[in-house]
């Protein structure tokens, strides 16, 4: 048996390390339309400075997974504990904003406290992610943080989405509140409370240990954009601007809209392409920018929800190794998403890193432009899947209408779902199972 995988990103390797162990499988073409697989497990390097498409951190709820991963870094890889902190306020107030009341103003935290406490939206279902939080963590809660912090990385009003996302959000003890307010930092999330990174390489290391763990049944074909994919008697044909891949199976790891459309079917419904085109994602722009001084300390990221502030949460990596540190400076990431044609794509670079310096300056992490050694941008089409009212509906009829062709989509937009690398990874073993 052939098989063809559109896409090289983490989806696509990891299902052919997964079937590649298959005597009846003699072929797996995997065909990249960029210079080099990853996708975005990327690893780009500035002035010395390697960084990822927004920082990954290697954490997950699955240990098998979790140690696959960890195995496939080897010695190249250490444990930090998570510190994350919301910028509230000029404050700093530790993730998740529930657990660490006290830091918030009098006023502002016996909102929060009572809006949990005494909570007129408990006892509805919630049917969206804004009647979630008000439900889960109360008007106080919701208001002063979850809603605009979700407005500003969605850039979608949080009541037009649905709760795919949020609903295994445990809601806090009511306990636990009343610690957080009583200056008990309490720690939430805690399959989060530590992870690994790389010591070098970024998170790109995982895609390099990954690669050089495929066999020479499985072929990478770089700088080859799928085109169009066929099928005539069973048999697939996939075309390439590099020439053209003929196979018993495809599996699609790209952006399901898009595939759907490059994907050749006389009786194809058009409910499938108005289904495809309704999908919505957001892009990002990345920004890396080197500083003089060092005002983060040892915090990992912190999250922005001040709409004058153009990024949502700015990172420091330097901690993680000596690739991700200039000696005597700090480098952060600022992480800025958008959507085609809104105000923040229609900025160029230079507007966008003048808005991060000016984000910067408001939130006391430069005092001005003299001190920004450089910076850069680098902007990603497909980044967050939004979790629209429609997306379950479109996506279900997207996945049976392949099935139907005996097409597999996999991968964070090749099955248009919010998934992380764990849950890619865990993707991509249970269909390796599954293909016949
Ligand atoms: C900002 C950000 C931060 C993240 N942080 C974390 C984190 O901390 N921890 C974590 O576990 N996960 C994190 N993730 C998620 C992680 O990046 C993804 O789960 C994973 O990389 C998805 O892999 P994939 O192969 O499904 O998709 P992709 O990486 O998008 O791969 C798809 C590939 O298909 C290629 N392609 C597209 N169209 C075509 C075509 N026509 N022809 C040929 N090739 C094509 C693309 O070039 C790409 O290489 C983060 C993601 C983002 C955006």
């Amino acid at each position: 048996m052939k098989i063809t995988i559109l896409g090289g990103g983490l989806s696509a390797l990891s299902l052919a390390y997964f079937l590649q162990d298959r005597a009846e499988i003699e072929q797996i073409d995997i065909l990249e339309q960029a210079q080099k697989v990853g996708g975005l497990c990327r690893t780009y390097n500035k002035k010395g400075i390697e960084y990822d498409v927004g920082p990954h951190i290697i954490f997950s709820k699955d240990k098998e997974i979790l140690d696959w991963m960890n195995n496939l870094l080897g010695e190249n890889k250490e444990e930090h504990r998570r510190s994350n902190r919301i910028l509230y306020k000029n404050r700093f107030v530790q993730y998740p904003f529930e657990n660490d009341l006290s830091k918030l103003p009098k006023e502002d935290k016996d909102y929060c406290v009572n809006g949990f406490m005494h909570n007129p939206y408990e006892d509805y279902d919630a049917e969206n992610m804004l009647q979630f939080f008000l439900k889960t963590f109360g008007e106080g809660i919701t208001n002063l943080y979850l809603r605009p912090y979700n407005e500003k990385i969605w850039k979608f009003d949080p009541s037009l989405m649905d709760t795919q996302m949020v609903n295994r959000i445990p809601k806090p003890p009511k306990e636990d509140i009343l610690r957080s307010a009583s200056g008990e930092t309490v720690d939430g999330y805690t399959h989060q409370l530590y992870f690994t990174y790389p010591k070098q390489g970024g998170t790109e290391a995982l895609i390099e240990s990954l690669k050089n763990r495929l066999s020479s049944k499985v072929k990478i074909h770089a700088n080859s954009k799928v085109i169009s994919v066929s099928k005539k008697a069973n048999i697939f044909e996939a075309r390439t601007n590099e020439g053209n891949y003929v196979s018993d199976k495809v599996i699609s790891t790209i952006p399901a809209n898009e595939f759907c459309h490059i994907y050749k079917d006389e009786h194809k419904p058009q409910e499938v392409l108005t289904a495809a085109d309704n999908l919505r994602y957001n892009s990002i722009a990345v920004c890396i920018i080197n500083v003089k001084k060092d005002y983060a300390g040892d915090n990992y990221a912190f999250m922005v929800a001040d709409k004058n502030v153009i990024f949502h949460r700015i990172s420091k990596l330097d901690f993680m190794g000596k690739n991700y540190h200039k000696e005597g400076t700090a480098t952060y990431m600022a992480e800025i998403t958008y959507r085609k044609n809104d105000l923040n794509d229609k900025q160029t670079d230079e507007e966008l890193v003048k808005k991060v310096v000016e984000g910067l300056e408001q939130i006391g992490f430069i005092d001005s432009q003299e001190d920004v050694n450089f910076a850069e941008i680098k902007r990603f089409e497909y980044a967050y899947v939004i979790y629209d009212l429609n997306h379950r509906k479109n996506m279900d009829l997207i996945k049976n209408y392949f099935v139907r062709q005996g097409i597999y989509l996999n991968g964070r937009f090749g099955s248009f779902e919010y998934l992380n690398m764990d849950a890619v990874i865990r993707q991509s073993k249970s269909l390796a199972e599954r293909i016949e």
